[in-house]
């Protein structure tokens, strides 16, 4: 039976650079919100950041801030200010969190930043690609704000992108230009959206190469990792300082592979994690995997900010079409192709399911796809029942249990 021990995580030097990206991130918005300019727009983590961005907002993500109440497990104790408004415990707890931690008059980014509050929005823009949670949640701070709440609606469950998907979508973005300008009382510049797009795409391709070097064995870094080195893809596309970092790191991660340096001590079963982190229990998964030598190496959930569609020579049509060939926009059967062609590229022994309690759209394991996938390519998979912020919905007893029964299974399978 694999002993859980005390094992080696190597830490990553970048992170370090990665954290000063993010202090830099919000108190460069905590300045503008107190100055009054540049103005502000929210907006959701996989929606056209590039067009607010090229139209001169700095821009704020609630779900990266709401990620932050889970990872300092502040989220579980704010849930309930949002439910005694209505908002049901059952729905997001990144939406329930969120409005919960500014019911309470709270922010993680106090005692990490010196911030005592997220930055007042001068407009909110979501796309509802991966829910209908993130509309209903800008939607109450809209209304809190009196600020401007527009979006784009688009298609779920996608078999395949057509034409007509993309123009819909594009159409979509193209309207919202008009109501942007009103916002930010200058016009719009479409050279300067295809400057942003341009550094949004290179902001994609360097965060698939840095993804991509766990494709090694030993892999040298680990899912866990990537939950917090993703801060400058989901919040800094569209700009140099993003690519300016991740060139440092990916530097880091090819020097490990070249001198043989694994993330985890003597890396034996390589996972894959798929679905949301439980934010507030990274560290304890991390040690908790690390300790049976698995290396959860990749992830759908970090993946997730890379758009290779993005072509700056044809930025609206370019922006649709990556923000619906994305994995939680499509069909069971495109995600399973999707899965399949990663199980095979990073080396897969076993896939985690999270079924994450409050997001169904991120929980992929309530309709068969962990046991198609596994009749299909004889690689086993566990469900982790639990949730990203709330962690009344998780049993960590039961979950390191089932995690070590699991890794016993894939050494027995050996
Ligand atoms: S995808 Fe899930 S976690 Fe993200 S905002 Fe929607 S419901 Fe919440």
């Amino acid at each position: 039976m694999p002993e859980e021990k005390q094992v080696v995580r190597k830490k990553i030097a970048a992170a370090a650079e990665v954290a000063k990206f993010m202090a830099e991130y919000y108190l460069e918005l905590d300045k503008a919100a107190k100055a009054g300019e540049p103005k502000i727009a929210w907006c959701t983590s996989v929606g056209p950041a590039e067009i607010l961005r090229a139209m001169g907002f700095l821009v704020y993500f609630p779900e990266t801030h709401s990620a932050m109440l889970g990872a300092t497990r502040m989220a579980t104790d704010l849930i309930p200010e949002a439910n005694a408004l209505g908002y049901s415990p059952d729905i997001c707890s990144y939406l329930t969190a969120d409005i919960g931690a500014f019911l309470r008059g709270v922010t993680p980014l106090a005692k990490a930043f010196n911030i005592d509050r997220i930055p007042k929005p001068d407009v909110l823009v979501f796309n509802t690609n991966q829910c209908r949670d993130v509309q209903d949640w800008f939607s109450w701070y809209g209304a809190r704000f009196k600020a401007p709440v527009i979006g784009i609606h688009t298609h779920r469950g996608v078999q395949k992108v057509t034409e007509s998907h993309v123009d819909s979508i594009a159409k979509q973005m193209q309207a919202l230009i008009e109501p942007l300008e009103q916002v930010s009382g200058a016009q719009f510049d479409l050279n300067e959206l295809k400057r942003v797009v341009e550094l949004s795409r290179a902001c994609s391709d360097i965060w698939k190469k840095i993804l991509d070097t766990a494709a090694a064995a030993p892999a040298p870094l680990t899912f866990f990792d990537g939950t917090t080195l993703m801060g400058p893809a989901v919040v800094g596309r569209g700009t140099q300082k993003a690519l300016d970092v991740y060139k440092i790191l990916l530097a880091e991660l090819e020097e490990r592979i070249r001198n043989g340096e694994g993330a985890v001590e003597d890396e034996r079963y390589r996972i894959y994690w798929e679905g949301m982190p439980v934010w507030g229990r990274l560290s304890a998964h991390s040690k908790l995997f690390a300790g049976l030598h698995a290396n959860v190496l990749a992830s759908t959930y970090c993946n997730s900010w890379i758009f290779s569609a993005l072509d700056p020579e044809d930025p609206f049509t370019s922006m649709a079409r990556a923000y619906t060939e994305l994995f939680i926009v499509r069909s069971d059967e495109a995600k399973e192709k999707y899965i399949k062609d990663m199980l095979d590229f990073f080396k897969v022994d076993g896939i985690i399911y999270h079924d994450a309690k409050t997001c169904p759209n991120n929980s992929n394991c309530r309709y068969g796809m962990p046991q198609r996938l596994e009749k299909e390519t004889g690689i086993p998979s566990l469900t982790i029942p639990g949730d990203l912020n709330d962690l009344r919905l998780l049993s960590d007893e039961q979950t390191k249990t089932n995690v070590e029964a699991f890794i016993e299974q894939l050494e027995e399978n050996r």
